[in-house]
């Protein structure tokens, strides 16, 4: 069982949310579900990637530089987790994002990940459904890509995943009452908040200082995608390389530049090269695709903000 540490909400009694030493034989028969369909999810996806010339990074955890969560005005971290190694003050991965944009730069000009984040969310995000604590990103970035290049790979990327599972997981698909069509392409953008029944680019959010920003115009170069009934599955953007753009927003918005010592180092010298990418929440993704009332169905050991149980 649950532990609880914060307000009583209703997905609190549901069935989807107790760990699987409570489930009941038919419980476990839908979760079993879930995990093949999780299974085709990550085989359909990572395949994609790798016969697109992406060379597949492995994760990092801890690290001196990760995503700072700000100033996004969707982030609601409550608790940064702080640790000290060695010595030296580590944080837990909150997002690759430093880690892609310099690999992405020195290393490959194609990369994915698929990158354990940890975001100790505030307890009443427990209720929106979209929120874990500990959740998965297939995390990838391209050199010399346009915000376009990005948004038509994930349009293909998306369109074939559902056309593949309609086949291969229809027993799956027919146990969790998901009937998934295929969506028509290019999807809209919007530049506010878009219609909740289509899948559409939400765009030109002023966000995190890697977000590329033209200081002319005021615009953002990023992408929001949002499922139909569901809300946000992925983010990304085209990035800053450029030394003086990034210390102007870093110290704008209060940001620890010493955190950031490795990448603002490389910028200076000029080895930060143009990149664009983007993240998709695996879990987010997953719970759409199975109909899932809460992110934390799709996870063996949900990790619900606000909770935590004994596994
Ligand atoms: P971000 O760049 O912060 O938007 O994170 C990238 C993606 O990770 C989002 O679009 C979500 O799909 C997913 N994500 C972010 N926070 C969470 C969370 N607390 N629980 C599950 N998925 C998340
Ligand atoms: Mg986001």
């Amino acid at each position: 069982m649950f532990l609880f540490h914060g307000v009583i909400t209703h997905f609190m009694q549901a069935e989807m949310l107790k760990e699987i030493t409570d489930l009941s034989e038919e419980e476990l028969e839908r979760k079993r579900a879930i995990g093949s369909i999780t299974t085709k999810t990550l085989s359909y996806l990572t395949q994609a990637f790798v016969t697109g010339g992406f060379n597949w990074i492995l994760p990092v955890v801890f690290s001196k530089a990760t995503d700072p969560l700000w100033p996004d005005p969707q982030a609601s971290i409550e608790k940064r987790v702080e640790v000290e190694i060695y010595g030296r003050e580590v944080r837990a991965m909150q997002s690759m994002i430093v880690h892609k944009i310099t690999a992405c730069s020195l290393l490959y000009g194609r990369l994915f990940t698929l990158s354990p984040n940890i975001r100790i969310e505030r307890r009443d995000r427990a209720a929106t459904g979209i929120h874990a604590y500990e959740f998965t990103q297939l995390d990838f970035e391209v050199r010399h890509a346009s915000s376009r290049d990005i948004m038509k790979l994930v349009e293909d990327l998306l369109c074939g995943l559902i056309a593949h599972l309609r086949v291969e997981a229809k027993e799956e698909l027919k146990l969790l009452g998901r009937d998934l069509s295929v969506p028509e392409r290019p999807f809209r953008i919007y530049e506010v908040t878009g219609n909740e029944k289509e899948f559409c680019w939400v765009v030109n959010m002023p966000r995190e200082f890697y977000d590329f920003e033209d200081f002319d115009t005021g615009k953002w170069d990023n992408y929001d995608l949002y499922l139909p009934g569901f809300g946000e599955v992925l983010s990304g953007s085209r990035r800053e390389y450029e030394y003086q753009k990034i210390i102007s927003k870093m110290e704008r918005d209060g940001v620890r530049k010493e955190s950031y010592k490795a990448l603002l180092e490389l910028a200076k010298s000029g080895r930060i090269k143009p990149t664009a990418g983007a993240g998709i929440g695996v879990e987010r993704l997953i719970a759409w695709i199975c109909g899932s009332k809460h992110v934390c169905e799709v996870q063996p050991f949900p990790r619900i903000p606000g909770f935590v149980g004994e596994l």
